[in-house]
Formats: structure tokens, sequence, C-alpha cells
């Protein structure tokens, strides 16, 4: 191949796909090349059936987390646009700045296949109200739903848009980045190739890699921070008054015990639960369709608490890791509980999850969720479920299930300017990858950001 590329983008997820479609947008002359250790779209498959594999084999690249879209690929699609989580953008470009990018990346997935998908308020709804009578926060956010399957056919149309004028290279992970005199030279398994601007979104699966980037070219990084938790499932009538006017309620409980914060994450109306796998880990996580037909008769959504250590402790994610080998250990993968069980200081076993009223929509082990958690941590979890309770009757009751552990990794932070530029002239570094953004929303619209400033800069 003809191996000199304007711009070379490793990673691509939200942040990588929105740089190079921004790029083409402003400046088509530019030649752009993006390189993804995982596979193209249509050949992103997961193994688990449910039938014949039911739980994570451990794949060399996998497929939820890697390839054409990202970790956001199978993902529901939930786009929040928001500067009140999802990460920091507006740190770095200001708030105003970060809405307008989110609500570009908004029309652009409207003109892809998104279009019809509801938007989603959370301001001045009468919910808010009740979550404040009983000691909850509900955020102010507009959440556009695209769905796994409307996610899907807009990743899809972009693709079609984009590869005439860029040039893809999947399953060709990038080993390493080096400084040129006029730019960045990026090596893989059989080749290198070089250009003058560099942009990196390797996303979270991409963590460990991008740590031995900035260890080469001696970036700082900072990791302090790791939410740690459960996925909760229940009938979805239990949260339908929360679901069906802002299908995604992000709430926030300040316990009473240790004035932790524990928040809802990602909730799946109608959704199902599903495995993750980093770096060999497998962790629980969620998703729900757009698709009637492909819907449950439950919700799910995490209830996490953040963990933030200071010196001598740097590693927040090998805490979290830690903790997730735990239950891969005890329980072979997710473990998961009936709240009654854990209320009752006992173990779940599959008789007693059988007879429960929630159908479990992931296959994982029956287990004892108080032998992985710090009791801090799960402290703070059963106060929640009563204070969501009172807002949710149905919450805390027996038959809730439980699954463990949901971990959400941050990526270090890297040394970024404004611009998320490191301190090398043209080498960017965005997306969650960076540790600025931990969303679709903020880490496409990082992507949008970039772009424009080397289109400018070529004009
Ligand atoms: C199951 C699931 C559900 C989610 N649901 C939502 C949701 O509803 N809403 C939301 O806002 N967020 C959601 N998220 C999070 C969201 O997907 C991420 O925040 C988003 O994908 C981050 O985008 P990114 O481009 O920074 O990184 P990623 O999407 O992680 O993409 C990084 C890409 O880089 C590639 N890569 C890594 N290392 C290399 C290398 N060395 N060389 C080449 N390529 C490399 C990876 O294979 C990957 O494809 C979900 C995540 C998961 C896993």
């Amino acid at each position: 191949m003809d191996n000199k590329f304007d711009v070379i983008i490793i990673g691509a997820g939200p942040g990588g796909i929105y740089s190079a479609y921004e790029l083409m947008k402003q400046h088509a002359d530019l030649k752009v090349a993006v390189f993804e250790s995982g596979n193209p779209l249509e050949k992103r498959r997961c193994p688990i059936d449910g039938e014949k594999v039911k739980t994570c084999i451990g794949c060399p690249t996998c497929s939820i987390m890697s390839g054409f879209g990202g970790a956001g690929a199978f993902s529901d699609g939930k786009y929040n646009i928001t500067n009140d989580f999802g990460g920091t953008l507006y740190e770095y470009v200001g708030r105003d700045k970060a809405i307008e990018l989110m609500k570009y990346v908004d029309e652009i997935n409207m003109t892809h296949g998104g279009e019809g998908t509801k938007l989603y308020s959370t301001a001045g709804s009468e919910f808010k109200k009740k979550c404040i009578q009983n000691k909850l926060t509900l955020l102010d956010a507009s959440v556009r739903h695209l769905g796994t399957d409307k996610n899907y056919v807009v990743l899809q149309n972009m693709y079609n848009e984009m590869k005439d004028h860029v040039q893809f290279f999947f399953r060709t992970p990038i080993e390493k980045v080096e400084k040129t005199e006029d730019g960045y030279k990026v090596d893989f398994a059989d080749g290198s190739a070089s250009c003058k601007y560099c942009i990196i979104s390797v996303g979270r699966s991409g963590s460990k890699w991008m740590q031995t980037v900035c260890d080469d070219l001696n970036i700082p990084t900072m990791a302090t921070r790791v939410d740690l938790g459960v996925r909760v499932e229940l009938p979805a009538v239990v949260f339908e008054d929360i679901t069906k006017d802002l299908y995604e309620g992000k709430i926030v409980y300040r316990t009473q015990k240790f004035e932790d914060k524990v928040r809802t994450f990602c909730m799946n109306p109608h959704g199902a639960v599903v495995n993750e796998n980093t770096n060999g880990i497998i962790t629980v996580n969620g998703h729900s369709y757009e698709d009637q037909s492909l819907q449950t008769e439950n919700t799910n959504f995490a209830l996490l608490v953040s963990k933030h250590f200071s010196e001598p402790f740097k590693n927040s994610n090998e805490y979290g890791e830690s903790i997730a080998r735990l239950s891969n250990m005890l329980g072979g993968g997710v473990i998961v509980q009936r709240f009654g069980d854990l209320e009752r200081g006992r173990r779940s076993n599959q008789k007693r999850i059988d007879e429960g009223t929630v159908r479990p929509t992931l296959k994982a082990t029956p287990g004892d969720l108080s032998l992985v958690l710090p009791k801090r941590i799960l402290d703070g979890i059963i106060e929640m479920i009563y204070a969501l309770d009172k807002i949710a009757p149905g919450t805390a009751n027996d038959d809730t299930l439980l699954y463990g552990v949901e971990v959400k990794f941050y990526n270090m932070e890297v040394a970024v300017n404004e611009n998320l530029e490191t301190e090398y002239p043209g080498l960017y570094v965005i997306g969650d990858g960076s540790g600025v953004t931990h969303s679709l929303s903020h880490a496409s619209a990082s992507g949008v950001y970039v772009a424009r400033q080397i289109a400018e800069k070529n004009r």
C-alpha cells in the first residue's frame, strides 16, 4: 500500500468514526486512513448464542468491544446530550461548544438512519420533584435513544458514505507510534505508515496499549477513578413511570452511612443483561432494542459507586480488575443473586432463581455478591435500592436480580491541551482512550472537534 497519509486515525469507535467523517466533510482532499484492530461491522459477531455458547469464551478480539463502531456498535445507542455526565469534554472545549458538538453528532445520526427515534428530556419533569422528595437527584439531560438495531444501521450508513474517501485497515492493531521529523510513524504487524497528524481513539479496550504509547513518548497520565457495582434486573413495569417519559433516568443517591454517591447508569427498558469482556475479564453490562419484537419483559440498569484513589496508589483500574477477577474466580464469570438472598446473607442457587418472579435474561452463576464486593460498596448499593423503592415501588423486591460485578473502568487521563492535542504538535488523543470522555456522544463530539481543527490548519 501507499503508506503516506495526511491523517492517521487509530481506532474505529465513535471517536475515530466521527473524526474520519468530519475530515471527509470539511476537507475531502486530505488523505485519511483508519487503523482498527477489530473487524468490519458486518463481520463482528459475538459467539454467545444462548444455546451452544452460553457464556464468554474469551475470543482474541472481542467483537462486542472491537471493530467498526467500537464498544458502541452493539450498545444501546443512547446519545446523552449533556455536560452533567458522559465525560468532561466541556472542561477542554467549553460548555456551549461541547453541547453544540453533541447536537451536531445527533443531526448526523438523524440523517443516517436514526430519523424517527425519540429524544427524551428530564428538564422540568414531575419525576424530578419526586426524586428530590426522596433524597434522590435526577440529573438533567436530553437522551436520544437509537436502540441497538438503529445504532447499527447508522454505523453501516456512515461506513458506506466514507469507504470510498477514507482508507480503512481492519484487523490491523497499531503496535507503536513514533514521532518523526515531519509527523508520526505507526507500526503494525507487517508494516508501517506515516502521517502529518495522528488521532488516537482507542477507547477502553485500548487503554493498556495507550499507556505504553504515553510511556514511550513521555506523555504524562493519571488514573485515579473506577466505578464498581452491580446490574439490577427487575420487571419492566416497576420502572415504567420513569422509563416511559425519560427513557433513562440518571439518578444519584448520597448514602446515609458513608455519604458515598451511588448512581444509576445505563438503564435499559425491556432490555437484556449481557457479558462484557475487557482484556479477558468478564463483567456485566446491558442493552435494549428499539424493535419491539426483540424486547424483553425486564428492565435493567447498573448501580455504581465511584472509588477515587490518591497517593501512593496510582492504578484504580487494577483495583476494579481484581474485584472482577474475584467474581470470575468464584462464579466462572458473572454472578447473579436475588436481592432477598443478599439481604438474608445467603448464596442464591439455581432453584431459588428459577422460583423467582424475575426471569433472568443472562445465564450467570447463582452466587453471593457479598463475597466479592467490598462491604462499603455493597452497603451503599443496598441503601440505594431501598431509596429507589420509594420512587419505583417493587425495586427492593426479594426477587430483584443483581448481577455482578459491573465495573466501569476509566481510562487514565492523558495530558492534552484545550485542543485535545498532546505536547507533541499534531498528535491528538480523543474519546474514551483519552480519559476525557466516557460515552458515545462525548467520544463522537471529541472526534468532530479535532477533525475541524485539522481541516482548518490545512485550508
Ligand atoms: C455493551 C455496552 C453498552 C454501552 N452503551 C452505551 C450507551 O448506550 N450510551 C453511551 O453513551 N455509551 C455506551 N457505552 C460506552 C460507549 O460505547 C463508549 O463510551 C464509546 O464507544 C467510546 O468511543 P471511543 O471511540 O472512544 O472508543 P471505542 O468505542 O472503545 O473504540 C475504540 C476502538 O479502537 C480499537 N483499538 C484499540 N486499540 C487499538 C490499536 N492499538 N490499534 C487499532 N485499533 C485499536 C478498538 O478495537 C475499538 O474498536 C456502552 C459500552 C458497552 C461496551
